[in-house]
């Protein structure tokens, strides 16, 4: 059976008197027995009856005391009654209190209604129980009086009724549970401060109510409530009290506060993001600034950050990262907001700087270019900045960041490590680049693109046995464009991928042409970064073999050193596919990148092309050539010297060893009937300059080192 408290009165000081009897438990419950009141102890630890009078039996519906004694109290027995009867007997021994309260029991589970009075018992074995005295039992009680007790005893709501001078004169348990009552002034002490308290009892005085979300004080230490105030009589005295009812909000505010924090801020580096940014510049009232205050924004990039973080892994490029975010904070004054848009792109909002901006830019280009600890190595990073001043060079979000974009975009150009200054002919470049863009579109709709062949020679014997693709753009206005024009914006805008596509069509038809007239040469064509790595690159291969007599061991790709930095695997895998059709793929201005030596013999690579920086060099010493040519030999790879300009440098090749050359000494690049007209006569020029073949060195290392 179950029982259930039902209305909870207050436990006044005053009523506090020494109640727990000391007398023993056998004469207290022969002098009970006399009284026609219900008297029963219960033992709390044990959830049972421990002694009942006749009349309490008649109560709990028990034929003798014996039967009551057995029931289990605890069985059917909600948590919070529980708990509730485990305060008391904390009470009981701690306070010696007295409480009265309505209680609903359920004897056989039929409810009776009972006022009740209970203090401490000790039981045997000095453990504290409860003495219960029932003094009435209205069975009439209104249904709603009984609900409505029962909901302010469960509810989570806090309701304190307290008096005008801010002492509690009534609370549910729930407001029981936090309220620190031992002050005077419980109200005061639950605000926590003395200025809210008179600005809220201020506000009352005439809108009689008000809300607010604080930080209170409760048992359990400060807590954020949402309070809900109404001035009131007390229905008991009728003297001025206030109604207050609390919800704790602590989690909510928390989790409103993560959210508000994430809202504004990078998870990685703790900066601001670009929210904020674009708050902070649009909504000056929202920070309290004054608008005068801002004086510039930094645009902030770090210096070829893919490749570290390609090359060292994201872990690597994070703690980079984070030092560049530190470092940067620590550059600038605490009133100037640091922010990471995403990537390695940094914005710092100048206040009140004046005149000091390259002052400020050229320190934290100088703190961030600091070495970088991580782990075992030391690593050193620069930045770039572009400036745009507010608000001069813009007073809105985007105008500020697109201008301070073009300036950052012009100090990259200037060789980066630098900062620049927006101005008014950037846009103009803009605009020009646009245009570029616009027209490159129409110049591939329009069949604009040609391709021009320059021969690849053979060394040895002078003949022409390849010719390498190189396109240009036939502009109705401007004339022949060379691709150092247009290759990087088409790479940049992904125009790419459509020239691209169209360059290895053509020149796959041209081999095949050639072949046709009877000029087995092999015809090469370039593939840029985003061609190599694009999904559409092996599907356009597999239609290209399918062209009616064309040769796929004739047809060579030229790829560049970069190309192979990154996924290993990835890029092992297509260069297996391109070699799996029958092509073959060439190195492409070898010797310029990051060269690691050990990852040539794992890739598939038939030829390499020495770049014309070390031929330049030529006919002096260039030991760059010859660890090239041994290279080459060692992994079963021609090797092709490009851009020969003079006599003297191919000699040197020719007594190097070199495989083939291209370059303008032979013939520039050009269109494609001028060199099928080369190979037609082609014959007659070998027999003609067979005469001028030198004798070749056998080891090209030791001869580049005689040189
Ligand atoms: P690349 O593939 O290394 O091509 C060789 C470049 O060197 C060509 O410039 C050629 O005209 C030039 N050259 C050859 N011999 C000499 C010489 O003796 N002296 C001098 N000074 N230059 C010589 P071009 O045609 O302007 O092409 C430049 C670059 O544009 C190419 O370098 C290649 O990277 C790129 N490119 C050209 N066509 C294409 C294409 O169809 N697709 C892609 N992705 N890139 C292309
Ligand atoms: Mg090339
Ligand atoms: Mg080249």
């Amino acid at each position: 059976m179950a029982s259930r408290v039902r209305t909870f009165q207050t436990d006044p000081a005053d009523r506090r008197t020494k109640t727990v009897s000391r007398l023993s438990p056998a004469d207290l419950f022969d002098a009970y027995r006399r009284l026609n009141t219900p008297v029963w102890v219960y033992d709390t630890d044990r959830c049972r009856i421990a002694f009942a009078n006749e009349a309490a039996c008649r109560l709990w519906d028990a034929e003798t005391e014996g039967k009551l004694r057995k029931r289990d109290l605890g069985k059917d027995m909600s948590n919070t009654v529980r708990e509730r009867l485990q305060q008391y007997q904390a009470s009981f021994v701690a306070h010696d209190s007295r409480f009265s309260e309505f209680w609903t029991l359920f004897p056989k589970g039929k409810p009776v209604h009972l006022e009740a009075v209970y203090s401490g018992f000790v039981l045997d074995g000095d453990r504290m129980g409860m003495l219960v005295e029932a003094l009435s039992a209205d069975q009439d009680e209104v249904p709603d009086t009984i609900r409505s007790a029962e909901a302010l005893l469960h509810t989570d709501v806090m309701i304190t009724l307290f008096g005008a001078d801010g002492a509690v004169l009534y609370g549910n348990p729930s407001s029981g549970r936090t309220m620190l009552v031992d002050a005077k002034n419980a109200l005061q002490t639950r605000l926590g401060s003395t200025d809210v308290y008179e600005e809220l009892v201020g506000e009352l005085a005439h809108a009689r109510e008000c809300a607010r979300v604080l930080e209170v004080n409760t048992k359990q230490g400060k807590r954020w409530h949402n309070l809900s105030i109404k001035s009131c009589l007390d229905a008991v005295t009728g003297n001025d009290a206030y109604l207050v009812t609390e919800i704790d909000v602590g989690e909510m505010k928390a989790a409103q506060d993560r959210a508000s924090y994430l809202a504004h801020h990078d998870p990685l580096t703790g900066l601001y993001n670009r929210s904020f940014v674009q708050n902070y510049i649009e909504n000056p009232t929202i920070f309290q600034r004054d608008q005068a205050d801002l004086t510039a924004i930094f645009y902030l990039d770090i210096d070829r950050f893919k490749t570290i973080n390609d090359r060292q892994g994201h872990e690597f490029g994070d703690t980079v990262l984070m030092t560049v975010a530190d470092r940067i904070r620590d550059s600038v004054k605490a009133s100037d907001a640091v922010s990471r848009l995403g990537g390695d792109e940094f914005v710092v909002l100048i206040n009140g700087a004046g005149g000091n901006l390259d002052k400020i830019a050229n320190r934290i280009r100088k703190n961030v270019s600091e070495p970088i600890e991580c782990g075992d190595t030391t690593f050193s990073v620069s930045c770039s900045i572009g400036i745009a001043r507010y608000p001069e060079d813009g007073d809105r979000f985007d105008t500020l960041m697109h201008n301070a974009d073009l300036a950052l975009y012009a100090a990259k150009n200037a060789g980066r490590e630098a900062h620049c200054h927006f101005s008014a002919s950037m846009q103009e470049e803009v605009q020009k680049r646009l245009q570029l863009e616009q027209d490159l579109v129409r110049a591939l709709a329009s069949d604009q693109f040609v391709l021009h062949y320059q021969p690849r020679v053979e060394v040895a014997t002078n003949r022409i046995v390849g010719a390498e693709a190189l396109v240009r753009w036939q502009h109705p206005d401007r004339g022949l464009v060379p691709p150092g024009e247009f290759i990087p914006v088409c790479e940049e805008t992904g125009l790419i991928e459509e020239l691209g596509e169209l360059v290895l069509t053509l020149a796959a038809r041209q081999q095949a042409a050639w072949a046709k007239r009877g000029h087995r040469i092999r015809v090469s064509a370039n593939l840029s970064p985003r061609q190599f790595q694009s999904a559409r690159l092996m599907p356009l291969m597999q239609d290209i073999t399918r062209y009616p007599g064309l040769d796929p061991s004739l047809l060579e790709f030229e790829i560049t050193e970069s190309m192979l930095m990154g996924d290993n695997e990835q890029i092992l895998a297509t260069l297996k596919g391109i070699r799996q059709l029958g092509f073959c793929v060439a190195l492409d201005d070898f010797g310029t990148g990051y060269s690691n030596l050990a990852y040539i013999p794992r890739y598939p690579i038939g030829c390499i092309k020495i770049d014309k920086s070390f031929v330049d060099q030529l006919p002096h010493s260039s030991p760059v050539i010859g660890l090239i040519l041994s290279l080459g030999r060692q992994v079963g790879a021609k090797v092709v010297a490009e851009g020969v300009e003079t006599d003297p440098q191919l000699q040197q090749l020719r007594v190097w060893g070199c495989d083939e050359f291209q370059g303008y000494l032979f013939q520039r690049p050009q269109p494609v009937d001028i060199i099928t007209d080369m190979l037609d006569r082609q014959p007659a020029d070998i027999r003609a300059s067979a005469e001028d073949i030198l004798p070749i060195a056998a080891d090209p290392v030791r001869s580049s080192a005689k040189a």
